[in-house]
Protein backbone atom coordinates (compact mmCIF):
# COMPACT_ATOMS: atom_id res chain seq x y z
CA UNK A 1 0.00 0.00 0.00
CA UNK A 2 2.87 2.33 0.46
CA UNK A 3 4.79 1.81 -2.46
CA UNK A 4 1.44 2.37 -4.13
CA UNK A 5 0.98 5.58 -2.43
CA UNK A 6 4.43 6.83 -3.13
CA UNK A 7 3.91 6.09 -6.78
CA UNK A 8 1.28 8.10 -6.50
CA UNK A 9 2.44 10.90 -4.71
CA UNK A 10 5.42 11.15 -7.41
CA UNK A 11 3.00 11.77 -10.02
CA UNK A 12 1.28 14.43 -8.31
CA UNK A 13 4.92 16.25 -7.39
CA UNK A 14 6.14 15.72 -11.12
CA UNK A 15 2.36 17.35 -12.29
CA UNK A 16 3.72 20.26 -10.17
CA UNK A 17 7.11 20.35 -11.56
CA UNK A 18 9.67 19.01 -9.25
CA UNK A 19 11.80 16.01 -10.23
CA UNK A 20 13.39 13.00 -8.24
CA UNK A 21 16.48 12.65 -6.45
CA UNK A 22 18.00 9.90 -5.25
CA UNK A 23 20.01 12.28 -3.31
CA UNK A 24 18.53 13.02 0.40
CA UNK A 25 20.63 15.90 0.62
CA UNK A 26 19.62 17.50 -2.66
CA UNK A 27 16.05 17.54 -2.06
CA UNK A 28 13.69 20.84 -1.57
CA UNK A 29 10.95 18.96 -0.17
CA UNK A 30 10.92 15.05 1.18
CA UNK A 31 7.65 13.35 1.88
CA UNK A 32 8.15 10.82 5.01
CA UNK A 33 5.74 7.95 4.17
CA UNK A 34 5.24 6.15 7.05
CA UNK A 35 4.89 2.59 8.85
CA UNK A 36 4.51 2.14 11.77
CA UNK A 37 3.15 -1.51 11.79
CA UNK A 38 5.60 -2.54 14.16
CA UNK A 39 6.74 -0.55 16.94
CA UNK A 40 10.50 -0.20 15.98
CA UNK A 41 9.37 0.86 12.54
CA UNK A 42 7.35 3.96 14.39
CA UNK A 43 10.75 4.20 16.08
CA UNK A 44 12.95 4.40 12.87
CA UNK A 45 9.86 7.35 11.68
CA UNK A 46 11.15 9.25 15.15
CA UNK A 47 14.56 8.55 14.08
CA UNK A 48 14.54 9.74 10.45
CA UNK A 49 12.30 12.78 11.55
CA UNK A 50 15.44 13.81 13.62
CA UNK A 51 17.69 13.47 11.00
CA UNK A 52 15.43 15.36 8.43
CA UNK A 53 15.09 18.03 11.50
CA UNK A 54 18.90 18.74 11.55
CA UNK A 55 19.15 19.10 7.75
CA UNK A 56 16.22 21.58 7.88
CA UNK A 57 18.15 23.47 10.52
CA UNK A 58 21.07 23.65 8.28
CA UNK A 59 18.92 24.43 5.47
CA UNK A 60 15.85 26.95 5.97
CA UNK A 61 13.48 26.20 2.45
CA UNK A 62 13.87 22.69 2.91
CA UNK A 63 9.77 21.31 3.26
CA UNK A 64 9.36 18.45 4.94
CA UNK A 65 5.90 16.12 4.59
CA UNK A 66 4.92 13.42 6.03
CA UNK A 67 2.10 10.86 5.91
CA UNK A 68 1.25 7.20 5.99
CA UNK A 69 0.18 5.41 9.05
CA UNK A 70 2.14 7.44 11.62
CA UNK A 71 -0.14 10.02 10.44
CA UNK A 72 -3.58 9.24 12.85
CA UNK A 73 -6.56 10.86 13.21
CA UNK A 74 -4.58 13.50 16.03
CA UNK A 75 -3.18 15.42 13.29
CA UNK A 76 -3.14 18.34 16.23
CA UNK A 77 -1.19 16.79 18.49
CA UNK A 78 1.41 15.68 16.17
CA UNK A 79 1.33 19.23 14.57
CA UNK A 80 2.10 20.36 18.12
CA UNK A 81 4.90 18.10 18.64
CA UNK A 82 6.61 18.19 15.07
CA UNK A 83 6.24 22.09 14.77
CA UNK A 84 9.51 22.27 11.89
CA UNK A 85 7.28 19.50 10.03
CA UNK A 86 5.53 21.96 6.87
CA UNK A 87 2.39 19.25 6.45
CA UNK A 88 0.76 16.29 8.11
CA UNK A 89 -1.51 14.86 5.69
CA UNK A 90 -3.37 11.15 6.34
CA UNK A 91 -2.60 8.13 3.84
CA UNK A 92 -4.04 8.74 0.62
CA UNK A 93 -5.42 11.79 1.33
CA UNK A 94 -4.08 13.41 -2.27
CA UNK A 95 -6.40 16.25 -1.62
CA UNK A 96 -4.83 17.96 1.23
CA UNK A 97 -1.04 17.01 -0.70
CA UNK A 98 -2.37 18.84 -3.55
CA UNK A 99 -3.29 21.66 -1.75
CA UNK A 100 -0.59 22.21 -0.12
CA UNK A 101 1.50 21.90 -3.26
CA UNK A 102 -0.76 24.58 -5.09
CA UNK A 103 0.75 27.05 -2.28
CA UNK A 104 4.20 26.30 -2.98
CA UNK A 105 3.75 25.07 -6.61
CA UNK A 106 7.66 23.57 -7.29
CA UNK A 107 8.90 24.44 -11.32
CA UNK A 108 6.03 25.80 -13.05
CA UNK A 109 8.18 25.36 -16.51
CA UNK A 110 9.17 21.62 -15.57
CA UNK A 111 4.86 21.49 -14.92
CA UNK A 112 4.11 22.57 -18.30
CA UNK A 113 5.49 19.18 -19.64
CA UNK A 114 3.31 15.79 -19.89
CA UNK A 115 3.54 13.89 -15.76
CA UNK A 116 5.48 10.98 -15.48
CA UNK A 117 5.06 7.91 -17.91
CA UNK A 118 5.28 4.11 -16.15
CA UNK A 119 7.89 2.27 -17.78
CA UNK A 120 7.16 -0.77 -15.93
CA UNK A 121 4.33 -3.53 -16.85
CA UNK A 122 3.20 -3.71 -13.02
CA UNK A 123 1.11 -1.82 -10.76
CA UNK A 124 -0.57 -1.76 -8.02
CA UNK A 125 -4.16 -0.10 -7.04
CA UNK A 126 -5.86 0.52 -3.75
CA UNK A 127 -8.98 -0.05 -3.61
CA UNK A 128 -9.85 0.16 -0.01
CA UNK A 129 -8.43 1.93 2.93
CA UNK A 130 -8.30 1.42 6.58
CA UNK A 131 -9.87 -1.83 8.15
CA UNK A 132 -13.06 -2.39 10.76
CA UNK A 133 -11.68 -6.20 11.79
CA UNK A 134 -9.60 -5.38 14.91
CA UNK A 135 -7.49 -8.10 15.29
CA UNK A 136 -6.09 -7.55 18.80
CA UNK A 137 -2.63 -7.52 18.04
CA UNK A 138 -3.24 -5.07 15.03
CA UNK A 139 -2.45 -1.05 14.90
CA UNK A 140 -3.52 -0.88 11.66
CA UNK A 141 -7.73 0.15 12.45
CA UNK A 142 -6.57 2.86 14.67
CA UNK A 143 -4.47 4.54 12.19
CA UNK A 144 -5.95 4.12 8.90
CA UNK A 145 -9.29 4.61 10.36
CA UNK A 146 -12.17 2.61 9.35
CA UNK A 147 -12.82 0.91 5.56
CA UNK A 148 -13.53 3.65 3.00
CA UNK A 149 -13.81 1.88 -0.39
CA UNK A 150 -13.06 4.16 -3.75
CA UNK A 151 -15.69 3.53 -6.01
CA UNK A 152 -15.78 1.65 -8.95
CA UNK A 153 -16.04 3.92 -11.32
CA UNK A 154 -12.96 5.46 -10.33
CA UNK A 155 -10.75 2.34 -10.36
CA UNK A 156 -11.73 1.67 -13.60
CA UNK A 157 -11.03 4.74 -14.91
CA UNK A 158 -7.35 4.60 -13.07
CA UNK A 159 -6.93 0.72 -14.46
CA UNK A 160 -7.92 2.29 -18.18
CA UNK A 161 -4.83 5.44 -17.70
CA UNK A 162 -2.55 2.38 -16.41
CA UNK A 163 -2.94 0.12 -19.36
CA UNK A 164 -2.47 3.02 -21.90
CA UNK A 165 0.81 3.70 -20.23
CA UNK A 166 1.50 0.08 -20.99
CA UNK A 167 0.86 -1.60 -17.95
CA UNK A 168 -0.09 -5.38 -17.89
CA UNK A 169 -0.86 -6.56 -14.72
CA UNK A 170 -2.33 -4.87 -11.89
CA UNK A 171 -2.76 -5.68 -8.01
CA UNK A 172 -5.83 -4.63 -6.65
CA UNK A 173 -4.79 -3.28 -2.90
CA UNK A 174 -6.36 -3.07 0.36
CA UNK A 175 -5.78 -4.32 4.01
CA UNK A 176 -8.94 -6.27 3.81
CA UNK A 177 -9.54 -6.56 0.22
CA UNK A 178 -12.67 -9.34 -0.07
CA UNK A 179 -14.51 -6.66 1.85
CA UNK A 180 -14.76 -3.82 -0.82
CA UNK A 181 -18.03 -2.32 -1.56
CA UNK A 182 -20.12 -2.56 1.49
CA UNK A 183 -19.21 0.83 1.96
CA UNK A 184 -20.33 2.09 -1.04
CA UNK A 185 -24.39 2.89 -1.59
CA UNK A 186 -24.57 0.40 -4.58
CA UNK A 187 -22.73 -2.01 -2.28
CA UNK A 188 -20.91 -3.81 -5.43
CA UNK A 189 -18.79 -6.55 -4.32
CA UNK A 190 -14.75 -7.09 -5.21
CA UNK A 191 -16.27 -10.28 -7.44
CA UNK A 192 -18.23 -7.33 -9.49
CA UNK A 193 -15.23 -5.25 -9.82
CA UNK A 194 -13.15 -8.00 -10.93
CA UNK A 195 -15.43 -9.00 -13.48
CA UNK A 196 -16.03 -5.27 -14.66
CA UNK A 197 -11.90 -4.90 -15.15
CA UNK A 198 -11.68 -8.15 -16.65
CA UNK A 199 -13.55 -6.23 -19.71
CA UNK A 200 -10.45 -3.83 -20.11
CA UNK A 201 -9.00 -4.61 -23.12
CA UNK A 202 -5.17 -4.60 -23.30
CA UNK A 203 -4.78 -5.61 -19.35
CA UNK A 204 -3.52 -9.01 -18.75
CA UNK A 205 -3.63 -9.90 -15.40
CA UNK A 206 -5.42 -9.08 -12.01
CA UNK A 207 -4.38 -10.44 -8.71
CA UNK A 208 -5.42 -8.78 -5.18
CA UNK A 209 -4.44 -8.77 -1.67
CA UNK A 210 -4.76 -8.73 1.28
CA UNK A 211 -7.97 -10.94 2.10
CA UNK A 212 -9.67 -11.99 5.56
CA UNK A 213 -10.67 -15.39 5.44
CA UNK A 214 -13.93 -14.64 7.01
CA UNK A 215 -14.95 -11.93 4.26
CA UNK A 216 -13.54 -14.45 1.17
CA UNK A 217 -16.99 -15.67 -0.14
CA UNK A 218 -18.17 -18.55 -2.63
CA UNK A 219 -19.03 -16.00 -5.27
CA UNK A 220 -15.22 -14.09 -4.72
CA UNK A 221 -14.13 -17.95 -5.41
CA UNK A 222 -16.32 -18.53 -8.35
CA UNK A 223 -15.16 -15.44 -10.00
CA UNK A 224 -11.28 -16.37 -9.55
CA UNK A 225 -11.96 -19.96 -11.52
CA UNK A 226 -14.02 -17.80 -13.94
CA UNK A 227 -12.40 -14.80 -14.70
CA UNK A 228 -9.46 -15.99 -17.40
CA UNK A 229 -7.60 -12.48 -16.77
CA UNK A 230 -7.46 -12.98 -12.46
CA UNK A 231 -4.15 -14.92 -11.63
CA UNK A 232 -4.59 -18.73 -9.53
CA UNK A 233 -3.35 -16.68 -6.84
CA UNK A 234 -4.44 -16.21 -3.76
CA UNK A 235 -2.94 -14.54 -0.23
CA UNK A 236 -5.03 -15.76 2.86
CA UNK A 237 -3.51 -14.69 6.22
CA UNK A 238 -4.08 -17.45 8.63
CA UNK A 239 -1.85 -16.02 11.23
CA UNK A 240 -1.93 -19.36 13.35
CA UNK A 241 -3.15 -22.87 13.04
CA UNK A 242 -5.04 -23.01 16.59
CA UNK A 243 -8.27 -22.19 17.00
CA UNK A 244 -7.65 -20.74 20.91
CA UNK A 245 -5.31 -18.48 19.90
CA UNK A 246 -7.22 -17.11 16.77
CA UNK A 247 -10.23 -16.53 19.14
CA UNK A 248 -7.42 -14.38 21.46
CA UNK A 249 -6.20 -12.49 18.27
CA UNK A 250 -9.97 -11.87 17.45
CA UNK A 251 -9.83 -13.26 13.72
CA UNK A 252 -13.14 -14.65 13.72
CA UNK A 253 -12.30 -18.05 12.19
CA UNK A 254 -11.32 -21.26 13.53
CA UNK A 255 -8.16 -23.61 12.38
CA UNK A 256 -10.90 -25.77 10.97
CA UNK A 257 -13.30 -23.31 9.05
CA UNK A 258 -9.48 -21.96 7.44
CA UNK A 259 -8.90 -25.03 6.24
CA UNK A 260 -12.28 -25.76 4.71
CA UNK A 261 -11.76 -22.55 2.75
CA UNK A 262 -8.51 -23.19 1.15
CA UNK A 263 -9.87 -26.66 0.04
CA UNK A 264 -12.75 -25.05 -1.44
CA UNK A 265 -10.73 -22.44 -3.00
CA UNK A 266 -8.24 -25.56 -4.68
CA UNK A 267 -11.46 -27.34 -6.08
CA UNK A 268 -12.84 -24.57 -7.87
CA UNK A 269 -9.60 -22.76 -8.83
CA UNK A 270 -7.17 -25.94 -9.59
CA UNK A 271 -3.60 -25.36 -9.28
CA UNK A 272 -4.29 -21.94 -7.28
CA UNK A 273 -1.07 -20.54 -5.74
CA UNK A 274 -1.72 -19.71 -1.89
CA UNK A 275 0.38 -17.51 0.51
CA UNK A 276 -0.18 -16.85 4.25
CA UNK A 277 0.93 -14.66 6.99
CA UNK A 278 1.64 -16.31 10.50
CA UNK A 279 2.91 -14.89 14.10
CA UNK A 280 4.63 -16.87 16.62
CA UNK A 281 4.48 -16.78 20.21
CA UNK A 282 1.55 -14.29 20.56
CA UNK A 283 0.76 -14.16 24.39
CA UNK A 284 0.10 -17.39 26.06
CA UNK A 285 1.12 -19.45 22.55
CA UNK A 286 1.65 -23.03 24.58
CA UNK A 287 3.93 -25.64 22.35
CA UNK A 288 1.10 -27.28 21.55
CA UNK A 289 -0.56 -24.87 20.15
CA UNK A 290 2.55 -23.76 18.03
CA UNK A 291 2.42 -27.42 17.00
CA UNK A 292 -0.94 -26.94 15.90
CA UNK A 293 0.49 -24.44 13.43
CA UNK A 294 3.17 -26.19 12.16
CA UNK A 295 0.40 -29.12 11.23
CA UNK A 296 -1.51 -26.37 9.49
CA UNK A 297 1.42 -25.50 7.33
CA UNK A 298 2.45 -29.43 6.87
CA UNK A 299 -1.15 -29.81 5.77
CA UNK A 300 -2.07 -27.32 3.26
CA UNK A 301 1.31 -26.52 1.94
CA UNK A 302 1.55 -23.02 1.48
CA UNK A 303 3.70 -21.61 -1.44
CA UNK A 304 4.72 -18.88 0.87
CA UNK A 305 4.25 -18.17 4.35
CA UNK A 306 5.49 -14.58 5.59
CA UNK A 307 6.37 -14.96 9.59
CA UNK A 308 6.57 -12.65 11.83
CA UNK A 309 7.12 -12.80 15.84
CA UNK A 310 4.48 -11.47 18.27
CA UNK A 311 5.91 -7.88 19.75
CA UNK A 312 3.37 -5.47 21.24
CA UNK A 313 1.60 -2.43 19.76
CA UNK A 314 0.73 -0.22 22.22
CA UNK A 315 -2.69 0.94 22.22
CA UNK A 316 -3.62 -2.38 20.30
CA UNK A 317 -6.19 -5.11 22.69
CA UNK A 318 -3.32 -7.60 23.33
CA UNK A 319 -0.71 -5.24 24.21
CA UNK A 320 -3.08 -3.58 26.85
CA UNK A 321 -4.48 -7.19 28.23
CA UNK A 322 -2.39 -9.71 27.59
CA UNK A 323 1.16 -10.53 29.16
CA UNK A 324 4.03 -10.66 26.32
CA UNK A 325 4.96 -13.77 27.93
CA UNK A 326 6.83 -16.13 25.48
CA UNK A 327 9.86 -15.57 25.38
CA UNK A 328 12.61 -14.02 22.20
CA UNK A 329 14.05 -17.17 22.51
CA UNK A 330 11.04 -19.44 22.03
CA UNK A 331 10.05 -17.00 19.77
CA UNK A 332 13.08 -17.33 17.56
CA UNK A 333 13.32 -20.99 17.95
CA UNK A 334 9.28 -20.94 16.57
CA UNK A 335 9.66 -18.64 14.02
CA UNK A 336 13.26 -20.70 12.64
CA UNK A 337 11.24 -23.69 12.53
CA UNK A 338 8.11 -22.51 10.82
CA UNK A 339 10.83 -20.73 8.10
CA UNK A 340 12.48 -24.07 7.55
CA UNK A 341 9.24 -25.87 7.16
CA UNK A 342 8.48 -23.28 4.55
CA UNK A 343 11.73 -23.50 2.79
CA UNK A 344 11.35 -27.66 2.83
CA UNK A 345 7.49 -27.09 1.56
CA UNK A 346 8.22 -24.27 -1.35
CA UNK A 347 10.88 -26.28 -2.52
CA UNK A 348 8.86 -29.38 -3.36
CA UNK A 349 6.48 -27.38 -4.63
CA UNK A 350 8.98 -25.25 -6.68
CA UNK A 351 10.60 -28.52 -8.01
CA UNK A 352 7.47 -29.87 -9.53
CA UNK A 353 7.91 -26.79 -12.03
CA UNK A 354 10.73 -28.26 -13.38
CA UNK A 355 10.18 -29.45 -17.13
CA UNK A 356 6.76 -27.71 -17.48
CA UNK A 357 6.61 -24.54 -19.60
CA UNK A 358 4.71 -21.48 -18.16
CA UNK A 359 3.43 -18.18 -18.72
CA UNK A 360 5.77 -15.20 -17.58
CA UNK A 361 5.34 -11.78 -17.58
CA UNK A 362 8.32 -10.00 -17.82
CA UNK A 363 9.36 -6.77 -15.49
CA UNK A 364 12.85 -6.32 -16.35
CA UNK A 365 16.47 -7.56 -16.43
CA UNK A 366 18.69 -7.84 -13.80
CA UNK A 367 22.47 -9.24 -14.54
CA UNK A 368 22.35 -10.84 -17.35
CA UNK A 369 18.85 -12.26 -16.95
CA UNK A 370 15.56 -11.13 -17.33
CA UNK A 371 12.97 -12.12 -14.62
CA UNK A 372 9.38 -11.93 -14.56
CA UNK A 373 6.05 -13.73 -12.80
CA UNK A 374 4.12 -16.65 -13.46
CA UNK A 375 0.57 -16.58 -12.85
CA UNK A 376 0.84 -18.03 -9.54
CA UNK A 377 3.49 -15.65 -8.73
CA UNK A 378 6.79 -18.18 -8.91
CA UNK A 379 9.48 -15.27 -9.80
CA UNK A 380 11.39 -16.67 -12.92
CA UNK A 381 14.59 -15.76 -14.05
CA UNK A 382 15.68 -16.49 -17.78
CA UNK A 383 16.98 -15.38 -21.39
CA UNK A 384 20.18 -13.96 -21.94
CA UNK A 385 19.74 -10.43 -20.62
CA UNK A 386 17.44 -9.17 -23.47
CA UNK A 387 14.82 -6.83 -22.33
CA UNK A 388 11.32 -8.48 -23.01
CA UNK A 389 9.61 -6.60 -20.23
CA UNK A 390 5.65 -5.88 -20.66
CA UNK A 391 5.97 -9.01 -23.10
CA UNK A 392 3.97 -12.55 -21.51
CA UNK A 393 6.33 -15.55 -22.80
CA UNK A 394 6.43 -19.02 -22.36
CA UNK A 395 9.12 -20.30 -20.45
CA UNK A 396 10.10 -23.60 -20.15
CA UNK A 397 11.97 -24.25 -16.54
CA UNK A 398 14.99 -25.97 -16.30
CA UNK A 399 16.13 -25.12 -12.40
CA UNK A 400 14.45 -25.04 -9.41
CA UNK A 401 14.79 -23.53 -5.68
CA UNK A 402 12.49 -22.55 -2.50
CA UNK A 403 12.33 -19.12 -3.92
CA UNK A 404 12.57 -18.78 -7.54
CA UNK A 405 12.50 -20.48 -10.57
CA UNK A 406 14.93 -20.62 -14.04
CA UNK A 407 14.40 -21.32 -17.83
CA UNK A 408 14.85 -20.50 -21.21
CA UNK A 409 11.90 -18.55 -23.67
CA UNK A 410 10.24 -21.65 -25.66
CA UNK A 411 7.76 -18.97 -27.24
CA UNK A 412 7.60 -15.26 -28.03
S1 LIG B 1 -7.59 -7.61 9.19
FE1 LIG B 1 -5.42 -7.11 8.90
S2 LIG B 1 -5.31 -4.85 8.93
FE2 LIG B 1 -7.31 -5.42 9.78
S3 LIG B 1 -6.98 -5.46 12.01
FE3 LIG B 1 -6.68 -7.57 11.25
S4 LIG B 1 -4.46 -7.74 10.82
FE4 LIG B 1 -4.95 -5.54 11.03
Amino acid sequence: MNKAESVTMCEHLARTGYEATSKLKEADLVILNTCVVRQTAEEKVLGTLGYIKGMKAANRNLRILVTGCFVGPTIEALRAQFAYVDLFFRPGDYSELSKWLQGHDGNKELAAKPSVQRAKPTAFVPIIQGCDNFCSYCIVPYRRGREKSRSADDIICEVRRLVTLGVKEITLLGQNVNSYGHDLPAQPTLSNLLAELSNIEGLARIRFLTNHPKDMSRDLIEAIGRLDKVCEHVTLPVQSGDSGILNAMRRDYTADQYRNLVWAIRDRVPGVAVSTDVIVGFPGETDEQFERTISLLEEIRFDVVHVASYSPRAGTFAAEKYDDDVTVEIKKERFSRLEAANERIAGEINAGFLGRTVEVLVEGVKGDKCYGRTRGDKLVFFGNGEDYAGKLLDVEITTTSPWALQGFIRRI
